[in-house]
Formats: structure tokens, C-alpha cells, sequence
């Protein structure tokens, strides 16, 4: 079991179970729809034309089906996909073995491309612009650059933020688009999906009601039904995952009806009880946690800003009246 219930990374379980559910295509691929809408075209446009489609960048928080879409978007060119990520590609040489690996219009998919050197990055650009690298052989005076052709392929890099890219990488990629949390009903269809795949058994407030907790994240949709499935399995009569079931299992998850977990309530909690509601600087807040404030940046935040809980100004974060009210706190204006 992950540490946290809305630990948002990857667990081994969930990457073997998570394989099983992904959507293969975009029509299965629920939720997104501009994204969808434009990939679409593009697809569309680059099959006809016999050519690979452009670089892309997906950007958001983890969980929300980045790995996935590119995943889709091999399967929708009919071509092969390596998944590598920044931190795997050490050297200059790891990357030139990986391009080097890859066939005319196949996907190359980097997640946490933010992570890569410098010296990687150098690579990265001539083979994104003219798919060709420049090796280097021999040593000393008697050293020459050779150029290495490489086949057509297409980079999709995963970040959490696209500001975290070096801008001359950022401009090279012709597709950038930013994944946003998945709606209630579109969860529950997610949920739904994933609960005839597993053959688990469930009614529409059930579905619902986890749906509604997930923190408008896929993997943790997947994630709560699996939880909740054993915990029906038990406790219900049929097995079946109706919204009490859900209900009680999740309290007990200590995940609220918000979808926040203790360490979103802990964080909401510092701002008003420890910072009189804010404004209060990220690294402080960070540090009077314990928490990474990259971590802080990029997983929660972005759920309780979405969701009016907390606001980003100038001097801080500040809890709002809708952040004190879920806790049954006066909130004073200022
Ligand atoms: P990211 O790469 O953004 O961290 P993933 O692509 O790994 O997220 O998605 C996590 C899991 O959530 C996937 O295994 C998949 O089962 C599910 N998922 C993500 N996006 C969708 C979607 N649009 N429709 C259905 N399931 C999805």
C-alpha cells in the first residue's frame, strides 16, 4: 500500500496495474477534450502527409495521464514507443544510445524531461531540429565531430511545469499543451471503466462518490477503487462498492470530501493556525512541514488552488474563507 493515499508517484503495484488500465486510444482516453480535439488534427494531418508528428510537451500535475497520452499517441501513428525519463538519461552518450535505438516516425517519451544536464540538453536540440546528432571521436588534438543522421521520430516530454524547462528547449517543441484535473463525471466514467477491466462490482453513487474524492486524478481514482474494492469485499454483503461502502472505506482512508488527505489538511491547517491564514512564503511554509516545496508546488497546490482552498499572492499562500469553512472555522476578513 502507498505511503499516503494521494501519494501522487508511481508504486509498484501501480505500475502493474495501471499498465492494464491505460486507454490505448484517443477515443478511449476520457476527459482533455481540447487536447484531444487538436491531437487529433494533427494526427490526422501528419499520417496524411507520410510524416511524423511534431515534438509535444504535456505539463501538469502527476497522475493526470500524461505517460498515457503519449502511449496513445503511438498507438493512433501505428508506431513504437521508448519511455525513458530526465534522470535515466545520465550522460551525453545514454541519450545518442537511445536516439540511435529508435525507428523512422517512432515516439520517444521523456517524462520529468526537466531533469536533464545540460550537457544532455546539447544533444537533445540538433537531434529535435534536424534529426541528427554530432559525435564526438577520438581525443586531444586528433579529435573530430562527426554528424550522425538519426531517423524521423517524435520527443513527447512530461513535466509538472512547463516553467521548469530551460526556454530553449521549451521552444522546440511544436505541441505544448497543459493537462487539467478531470471532472467529477468524467472520474466516474474512469472509475467505471477501470471497474469492469477489474471485474469489480459497483452502483453510480459508488463510482461517484470516489470519483469525487480523487482529487480530479485518474491514478488516484484507480487507486481508490482498488482500496475500496477490498475493503467491499469484506465489509459489503455482495461485494458490491455502493456509496456507503465508499464512504466509510474512504473516512477510513482518512481521505475527506474533498479528496484532501493529512498532509493537505496539515498544510491548509500551518497556513491558518500557525501564519494567522497567510500570507505565508513557500519555503517557510515548507520548512514548518517538513515537506519538499517543490513537492508542495507541484502535487498540492495545484489541487487546492484549483479548488479555492488556498491563493497564491505576491507575499504567499493564503488560506481563503472556503479553506476555513471546510475545517468549520470562522474565517475574519482582513
Ligand atoms: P502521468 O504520466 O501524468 O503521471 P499517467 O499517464 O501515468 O499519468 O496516468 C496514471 C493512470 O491514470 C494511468 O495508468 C491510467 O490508468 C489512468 N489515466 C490517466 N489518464 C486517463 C484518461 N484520460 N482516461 C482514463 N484513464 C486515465
Amino acid at each position: 500500500m502507498p505511503k499516503r493515499m494521494i501519494e501522487t508517484s508511481f508504486t509498484d503495484e501501480d505500475i502493474k496495474i495501471e499498465n492494464s488500465l491505460r486507454p490505448q486510444f484517443l477515443k478511449d482516453y476520457t476527459g482533455q477534450e481540447k487536447i484531444k480535439t487538436n491531437l487529433k488534427i494533427f494526427i490526422d494531418a501528419a499520417k496524411e502527409r507520410g510524416e511524423s508528428l511534431d515534438h509535444a510537451l504535456f505539463y501538469g500535475p502527476p497522475g493526470l495521464g500524461k505517460t498515457t497520452l503519449a502511449g496513445v499517441i503511438a498507438n493512433e501513428m501505428g508506431v513504437n514507443i521508448k519511455i525513458t525519463s530526465g534522470p535515466a538519461i545520465e550522460k551525453p552518450g545514454d541519450l545518442a544510445a537511445v536516439l540511435n535505438n529508435l525507428k523512422e516516425g517512432d515516439v520517444l517519451f521523456i517524462d520529468e524531461i526537466h531533469r536533464l544536464s545540460r550537457q544532455v540538453e546539447e544533444v537533445l536540440y540538433p537531434a529535435m531540429e534536424d534529426f541528427a546528432i554530432d559525435i564526438m571521436i577520438g581525443k586531444g588534438s586528433g579529435a573530430k565531430s562527426i554528424r550522425l543522421e538519426l531517423p524521423r521520430f517524435t520527443l513527447i516530454g512530461a513535466t509538472t511545469r512547463a516553467g521548469l524547462l530551460t526556454a530553449p528547449l521549451r521552444d522546440r517543441f511544436g505541441i505544448i499543451s497543459r493537462l487539467e484535473f478531470y471532472t467529477t463525471d468524467e472520474l466516474t466514467s474512469i472509475i467505471k471503466n477501470s471497474a469492469r477491466k477489474l471485474s469489480v462490482s459497483l452502483d453510480e453513487e459508488g463510482a461517484r462518490e470516489m470519483a469525487r474524492r480523487s482529487r480530479g486524478t485518474p491514478r488516484l481514482a484507480n487507486r481508490m477503487l482498488k482500496r475500496v474494492r477490498d475493503f467491499a469485499q469484506i465489509r459489503s454483503k455482495d461485494g458490491t462498492i455502493t456509496k456507503e461502502v465508499a464512504d466509510e472505506a474512504l473516512d477510513l482512508l482518512e481521505v475527506d470530501k474533498l479528496g484532501l488527505d493529512i498532509t493537505d489538511r496539515n498544510m491548509l491547517l500551518a497556513i491558518i493556525e500557525n501564519f494567522g491564514g497567510g500570507p505565508v512564503g513557500l519555503e517557510t511554509l515548507a520548512a514548518s512541514l517538513g515537506e519538499d516545496a517543490g513537492t508542495i508546488e507541484d502535487v498540492y497546490e495545484p489541487y487546492l488552488l484549483q479548488n479555492g482552498l488556498i491563493n497564491r499572492t505576491p507575499r504567499g499562500r493564503v488560506a481563503t474563507k472556503t479553506a476555513y469553512e471546510h475545517f468549520g472555522l470562522e474565517f475574519i476578513e482582513k
